[in-house]
Formats: structure tokens, sequence, C-alpha cells
């Protein structure tokens, strides 16, 4: 049944704990339930599909509908050869999926532990931490073609998948499942320089648990939890500059955190943003978190407009100091 709420408060369905009122929100329980809105006409007016709210900026009041992804269930499709293929519900809790793979023995996600949000965005938005991409493990993506009204499956290649991009950030799809195949053998994945000093700490190759047990405890020693502050997590991309450009700040300021590129150098944005002297600092009723300058937090009670405000503040004030743009890798909904 189709059961379409009024004037509703998204408060609970965000990270950053925006009261932002919509003026609808319908619920997707199944995968069936998107097709119905379709034939309903719903996805012909303006709508946001959301997950777990976590990489958005929310306005503070939506005048289109807001369509929460809520459908769940796993079913592994097979477990043969040391591979084991299972298709997930887009609804379905991402970190909770995680932990699920790891008991289960399913191998290939550790290093994706504790990134908030759904398993459907994961793909949307091609999550990815401590030198692990979502992108690596997908088979297969199911996805409801507004256009058309119809239902597609899309192989890896099909889904376009680049760094926190794919196809569905382009197209008119909603996300209904994923397909990842995982290995029943697990091999840590020590390629990003904090996961080797987790093994360095450690003292032994990790299990499966032991690595998610210690990337968590790192995540969470450096980023706010979503029950306890309110963020999006990295609120700007690293920008990419000219080798050029990258020589010139490199000489002015030697310990810039920079890694080498196709395009030039990736420069890290919390440190421009740290160095910048934003760190810590209060606009209003949002600052900068103390412990990582990349992202924006809510301290309670503040509107998208003020984290806007406070964005514009820092970005410009990077692009005074270095002549670099910042844009944000959060995304900005608009009233
Ligand atoms: C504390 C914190 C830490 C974070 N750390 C990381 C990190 O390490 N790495 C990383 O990559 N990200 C990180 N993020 C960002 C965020 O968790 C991810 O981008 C996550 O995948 C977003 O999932 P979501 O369900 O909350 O998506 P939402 O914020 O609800 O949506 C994000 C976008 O995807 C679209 N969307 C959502 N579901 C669907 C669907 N089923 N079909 C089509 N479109 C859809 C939405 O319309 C929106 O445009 C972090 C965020 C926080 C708050």
């Amino acid at each position: 049944m189709l059961t379409v709420e009024e004037h509703t408060s998204l408060k609970d369905s965000n990270t950053f704990g925006i009261d932002c009122r919509a003026a609808k929100v319908v619920t997707v329980s199944d995968r069936s339930d998107i097709a119905q809105f379709y034939a309903r006409g719903l996805l012909n007016g303006k709508h946001l599909v959301l997950g777990g709210g976590s990489n958005v900026l929310l306005p503070d009041s939506y005048s289109g509908t807001a369509i929460l992804m809520r459908n769940k269930g796993l079913r592994v499709l097979s477990d043969t050869d040391g591979k084991v293929e299972v298709e997930v519900e887009a609804g379905e809790v991402w970190d909770s999926f995680v932990k699920h793979c790891v008991a289960s023995g399913w191998h290939g996600l550790e290093n994706l532990v504790a990134i908030p949000g759904t398993v459907g965005a994961a793909a949307v938005g091609n999550i990815g931490a401590y030198g692990a991409e979502v992108s690596e493990v997908i088979t297969k993506v199911t996805a409801f073609d507004k256009d058309s009204g119809s239902w597609l499956q899309l192989d890896n290649q099909s889904c376009d998948f680049a760094y926190r991009d794919s196809l569905f950030k382009h197209r008119e799809f909603i996300v209904g499942s994923v397909t990842f195949c995982l290995s029943r053998t697990y091999e840590p994945n020590t390629s990003y320089s904090a996961v080797a000093s987790i093994v360095e700490r450690l003292g032994h190759t990790p299990t499966a648990t032991e690595m998610v047990a210690a990337i968590e405890e790192t995540r969470w020693s450096k980023l706010p939890r979503p029950e306890e502050k309110g963020s999006a997590g990295s609120f700007f991309k690293n920008p990419v500059v000219a080798a050029e450009k990258y020589e010139q700040l490199k000489a002015q300021y030697p310990d810039m955190v920079a890694f080498p590129v196709a395009e030039g150098y990736k420069l890290a944005a919390g440190w421009l943003i740290d160095r910048a002297g934003w760190k810590g600092r209060t606009l209003g009723r949002c600052g900068v978190y103390e412990k990582q300058a990349l992202v924006l937090v809510n301290h309670g009670g503040c509107t998208g407009e003020e984290v806007r405000l406070l964005a514009k503040e820092v970005a410009g004030d990077v692009c005074r100091k270095y002549g670099v743009t910042l844009e944000p890798e959060t995304i900005f909904v608009e009233e």
C-alpha cells in the first residue's frame, strides 16, 4: 500500500541532523514499491531518493517527495570455488551488511566497515576508504529506469564506476539491489599506509574480525559518530591541480600533503583547510570538526543554510590563500 506522509521532518533521515520539512515522504519497503510509485506518477514530479542521508546537505524545506529506501534482504546466488555471490537490497544498512559478511566468512569488504549509509547508495557513490573501493567487488546492479519505467540489470562495466562516481549519479535510475562477489579466503588489503600501520601495531597478520575492529576504532577516533554530532563525513573533495601549481605551492609550503595522480597532484583538502586556520572554528551553530578539518559539523540545531554559508566561507578562504578551488563531496539538495 502506498502511504504518503505530508509536511514531515527528515531530521532523523540525514546524518547532518538538518530539520528539513518535506512536502511529501514515501517509503520503499520492497523493491516492487518503486514500480508502483512510477505508475502513480510520483517519479514524474520533483523527488529525492534517500538512503541513510549521510552524503547529502538538505535544505530547510523540500517542496518535492522524499523517497526513503528501506527495502531489506539478502540472497546468496552462488557459493562455489571459494567465491560467494550475494544480492543485497538497496535499503540494507551498509555497515551491518559488512559485519554480516565478516561473520559469514565472506571477504573483501573489511576496509569499508563503519561507513554510514545504505547498500544502494554505496554503489551510487562508489564508496571508498583505507585503500578499497566498493566497485572492486560489485558484479551487478539492478536499477529502475525512471524514463522507461522498467528494471535493468547492469554489469560492473556498464556502471561506469570512477572515484566516488558512477552512472547512477548521472542517470535517472533508482538502485534496487546490488550483487557482490566475495571471497571465502581472507587476504588483508594493506595497500593503504594506515592499514599497514594497523598490521604492524598488531604484530601479526590480522584475521578479518581483527582488521574490522581496528579500522573501526581508527575511523571513529578521527570522525564524529553521527549519533553524537551531525555531519556528512568529508565535506569537500581533494582538489587536483596541475604539476606547475603543485610545485609553486610546495615551494611555499614544504609540508603540504599531496599525492601524484594522472592529471597532476591531488592535494589533501583537510590540510589546506587546517592551514587556513579553520580547524575547530565555529560559525553560528555549525563549524569545522576539531579533529578533522575536512568535516563540517552541526553543533546542535543548525540549518542547511548555515552549513552552506560555512562551506562558502571555508572554500572562499582556501581559494584566496592558495588559489585552489574546493568542490563539495557532499551533495547539496535544492529546496
Ligand atoms: C561520519 C561519516 C563518515 C563517512 N565516511 C565515508 C568514507 O570513508 N568513504 C565514503 O566513500 N563515504 C563516506 N561517507 C559518506 C557516506 O556515508 C557515503 O557516501 C554513503 O554511501 C551514503 O549512503 P546513504 O545511504 O546515506 O546515501 P544518501 O546520503 O541518502 O544519498 C546519497 C546520494 O545517493 C542517492 N541515492 C541514495 N540511495 C539511492 C538509490 N537506492 N538509488 C539511486 N540513488 C540513490 C541520493 O539521491 C543522493 O544523491 C561518510 C559519511 C559520514 C557521515
